[in-house]
């Protein structure tokens, strides 16, 4: 058999090669089944008896979806889905029955669509199909009775109480002596906060801030930071005081960027919590940042106030004091930046700042209304400089606390002494 001899090596090379190529279209497949799905285009369909909001995807998630009220919402769940539509696709749609909505990120491994009802809607339909065009999201809804819409929200907080996302625990710090500054950017996610008449997006430009100020704090190599996110995720406002507190944040800063019907107003506000705003203007802004939650479909539940003993108002009063202190310097420092509101130091009920031992503050950059803001907020220049005296500023506040814990024992200027 010496011409039989090759004869099994060309088999064992088909055969070894139907192989490859069998697992290669296995693993090929595999490759597609662990492929996100995006979202490819959104729109709106207006028929007689309903309102079909639809998503063209490249693939066919599962979909579940339930109503909530105040005010009346419908949340679509799904597994992680990559929008890559226009930034403002769907926020102003002009429909009779959906008002907007919004989608993005709700927690890792999850998406959301939030759509926001003009009145109480029934849900006919739900789920991902394919049609001729290819897969697509469908979401239809008809009016309903009040009635109706309040027994079926009910009914789904019986069987599926809302809950804030589970997220990944911290990872625990190496211990060290340098404190930890928490820099909370604002919004993200399904909640993507305001948003320009061009499409910029607060979620965005406050995200590019942080890291900014992050590195610029870095640099001092005095402190630690920590962002509350670093991308585009949806972070309720309890979880990211928790990070703050967790953390033992000597600080804790949340940056936000607003818009207002009035274009001519802008300019960069530092606030600080207290029980009764400074002024209108500020209460209203603490009203709408507080909303934060409710945006991604979350119930938003009036905070229980903490009551604590002595020692918890004690501190709660030094705390914001340290607030107050830091606030002041921030102003200052940011003034060679040169952009601040005619009244940039104000104070209102923010939930962000609530943590009791934990000086807060929020740095609203400026308004994504005004032009010239805007124009501030977008530049890479402008970003740098402000976030380097927002450093500045930072590293003061701490070297002056790390000052005052190295001498407890000295007694304040002024005090008196016993003779
Ligand atoms: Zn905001």
């Amino acid at each position: 058999m010496r011409a039989g001899a090759p004869l099994p090596l060309i088999v064992l090379i088909v055969m070894a090669a139907a192989l490859l190529m069998a697992l290669g279209a296995r693993s090929a497949a595999a490759d597609e089944q662990q492929k996100e799905v995006s979202a490819l285009t959104a729109r709106i369909e207006a028929l007689p008896d309903r309102s079909r909001l639809l998503f063209d995807l490249t693939g066919l998630p599962p979909v579940t979806a339930h109503p909530v009220a105040n005010p009346p919402r419908i949340i679509v769940d799904l597994p992680e889905v990559l929008f890559r539509m226009e930034a403002n696709a769907g926020l102003s749609p002009g429909d009779k029955l959906i008002k907007s909505y919004r989608y993005g990120t709700f927690a890792p491994g999850r998406s959301r669509v939030v759509i926001d009802l003009v009145g109480p809607a029934k849900i006919l339909k739900a789920d991902s199909e394919v049609a001729v065009g290819g897969p697509r999201l469908v979401i239809e809804l008809a009016p309903t009775s009040a009635g109706h819409f309040a027994s079926t929200v009910a009914e789904q907080a019986r069987l599926q109480p809302a809950e804030p996302p589970k997220l990944p625990a911290m990872a625990a710090k190496a211990p060290t002596d340098k404190p930890m500054v928490v820099i909370d950017p604002g919004h993200g996610g399904v909640d993507m906060g305001a948003t320009s008449k061009h499409g910029e997006m607060e979620k965005d430009v406050v995200l590019e801030f942080a890291r900014a100020l992050r590195d610029k704090i870095q640099e001092t190599g005095r402190a630690r930071v920590l962002l509350t996110r670093d991308h585009d995720m949806f972070l309720p406002l309890g979880e990211r005081v928790r990070i703050g507190r967790e953390n033992n944040a000597s600080l804790f800063i949340s940056v936000h960027a607003d818009t207002l019907s009035a274009s001519r107003v802008e300019g960069a506000t530092v606030y600080t919590v207290s029980e009764r705003a400074s002024d209108a203007e500020a209460a209203r802004m603490a009203e709408k940042e507080n909303l934060a939650d409710q945006a991604a479909g979350l119930e938003s539940k009036a905070d229980a106030e903490e009551v604590g003993d002595i020692l918890f108002e004690l501190t709660r009063r030094e705390t914001r004091g340290y607030s107050r202190q830091f606030s002041h310097s921030l102003i200052s420092f940011w003034k060679e930046v040169g952009a601040l509101n005619k009244n940039p130091s104000r104070s209102a009920g923010f939930v962000v700042l609530k943590a009791f031992d934990v000086p807060s503050v929020l740095l609203e950059l400026g308004y994504l209304s005004s032009e010239k803001d805007l124009s501030r907020l977008t530049s890479q220049d402008w970003r740098e400089r402000a976030a380097q005296k927002t450093a500045e500023a930072v590293d003061a506040f701490i070297s002056a606390r790390s000052r005052e814990a190295r001498a407890p024992a000295e007694a304040p200027s002024g005090a008196a002494r016993p003779q």
